[in-house]
């Protein structure tokens, strides 16, 4: 009897095997073959172009009374100074004072127009902090690197795309298609007034683009975890972002007499809970198709994981869950970010509020996250409120459409030996403010970043490699042609 159940297993097991394998062995590549293209030469004008941009300090802040409007003019007169062609013969317009929009008519009407993105603010940098070794907005440009505040984020771009269409300009290139060229003033601080207003003018317009490109991921350079090439991550989504506010009411009184449930612990309490109870991790659709790209080209292992996943998804959830930015891939986050109780030592306050902040995945929604704060909460002295803006998570763009396929072609026509791959932007871009322009956004800066990189993105010591740079400027120029000839 044990023998024939010994047996049985056994071959049950060896079954599992021989299904591992075979699906392992017939879990195809999806990287698109193009042959590298002998690099263009760029002008080394555009390295101090970048610099000089970077001198000009089109800061957002969270205070609007710190808006210089004088450094936003500058940066507009600093485009128009160095990109003559692009600002003669591109119709310029300049949107809500400070945001540029700038339109290259195509020679065909009846092809949709492309849209390709950028911001021309950034974030603070702390002038004082020694851990700088050089000025954040000094411009410095040393044998390698062009170093301060905007070099990674996000003026690498705008000065890439605006290199490429001068470029191309001067040799009497004309689009096929329409290109707009989008440069928002306020991307660090949602881009209300910048990129929102840009689109609404499109919208006005109506502008219906075949796809847009704007900043967000980038090439990773030993990132992906079992993967030796580079990996050009393709933002198809990105996560939605929604604040909720948590309050309740009680008696107060006095502190020598305090109730036994207490305003600031009952809130308290909520808040474990949704802590403890955080929304179910899930595979979003993008998160789907970054593990359908990459783990054709992963080591035996990983890729027999990768290839099974009907029998190791819970496997692949728990290892990205256990690093923050994992987590935050496949779950939509819970950040309690701040709490407001109490007014006087011995005094039992009498309401409490926090806010709490969620990142959505796609597939998920405002009401599902409502519900399930009610039902996770289950307390009906909790008044739950959403506030300020929110957006929902962004429709999960097509990677069979022309965007995506002739941004993969060109990565593999500038990049040496890297793999592409559609990937969820868990941060947020300017792209959330144009669903209306495009059903095709894309969220993919084409820049290398290594681990050290992404650190210095509103980090100290950002800066960018030159020739990082000139391949953005490269890949700009060939992706026009490649879209646009
Ligand atoms: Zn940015």
């Amino acid at each position: 009897m044990y023998i024939k159940l010994i047996k049985i297993t056994g071959l049950l097991i060896l079954l599992l095997l021989i299904v591992l394998i075979v699906k392992t062995f017939n879990y195809k590549s999806k990287q698109v073959a193009y042959k590298l293209i002998k690099p263009v030469p760029v002008s080394s004008h555009c390295i101090q172009h970048l610099s000089d941009a970077v001198k000009i300090k089109t800061i957002s802040y969270d205070e609007p009374s710190k808006f210089d409007s004088a450094a936003f003019n500058n940066l507009i007169s600093f485009i128009q100074k160095t990109y003559p062609l692009s600002d003669s013969k591109l119709q310029k317009t300049i949107i809500n004072k400070f945001s540029l929009l700038y339109k290259w008519e195509g020679r065909d009407t009846s092809l949709k127009p492309i849209i390709l993105m950028g911001h021309m603010d950034v974030v603070p940098a702390d002038e004082e902090n020694k851990k700088w070794d050089f000025q954040p907005f000094g411009g410095e440009i040393t044998e390698e690197y062009i170093c301060g505040r905007g070099t990674l984020d996000d003026k690498v771009n705008v000065i890439g795309i605006l290199e490429a269409v001068e470029m191309l300009l001067s040799e009497n290139f004309k689009p096929s298609r329409t290109i707009y060229l989008a440069f928002g003033h306020d991307e660090e601080i949602g881009g209300e007034n910048g990129a929102k207003k840009i689109a609404e003018y499109l919208e006005f317009q109506h502008v219906n683009a075949e796809f847009i490109l704007d900043e967000g991921l980038v090439i990773t350079r030993g990132v992906v975890p079992g993967l030796l090439p580079d990996v050009a991550l393709i933002g198809v989504s990105e996560k939605g972002y929604l604040s909720v506010e948590l309050s309740v009411e009680t008696e107060g009184g006095h502190s020598s007499m305090p109730a036994k449930e207490t305003t600031i612990g009952i809130l308290s309490a909520a808040i474990c809970k949704l802590e403890k109870y955080p929304m179910k991790p899930l595979i979003s659709e993008p998160v789907q198709q970054f593990l359908d790209y990459v783990g054709p080209e992963m080591p035996f292992f990983l890729k027999l994981a990768f290839a099974n996943q009907w029998l190791l998804k819970s496997f692949i959830i728990s290892k990205y869950e256990a690093s923050g930015s994992g987590n935050a891939t496949v779950r939509t986050t819970t950040a309690p970010t701040i709490f407001k109780s109490g007014v006087k030592e011995n005094v039992m306050p009498s309401t409490a509020t926090a806010t709490i902040n969620f990142r959505i995945l796609p597939g998920e929604t405002f009401d599902d996250i409502i519900t399930h704060i009610e039902k996770t909460v289950k307390d009906s002295r909790i008044k739950i409120k959403r506030i300020g803006h929110g957006n929902e998570a962004a429709k999960v763009s097509d990677i069979h459409s022309l965007g995506f396929m002739q941004i993969e072609k060109t990565i593999k026509q500038v990049f040496k030996n890297t793999l592409t791959a559609p990937s969820l932007m868990i941060a947020g871009t300017d792209e959330k403010h144009y669903s209306k322009i495009s059903s095709n956004l894309f969220r993919f800066l084409p820049c290398v970043f290594n681990s050290d990189d992404l650190k210095r993105i509103h980090g100290v010591n950002e800066k960018i490699g030159i020739d990082n740079f000139k391949n953005c400027v490269r890949f700009y120029q060939l992706f026009i042609l490649n879209t646009c000839e």
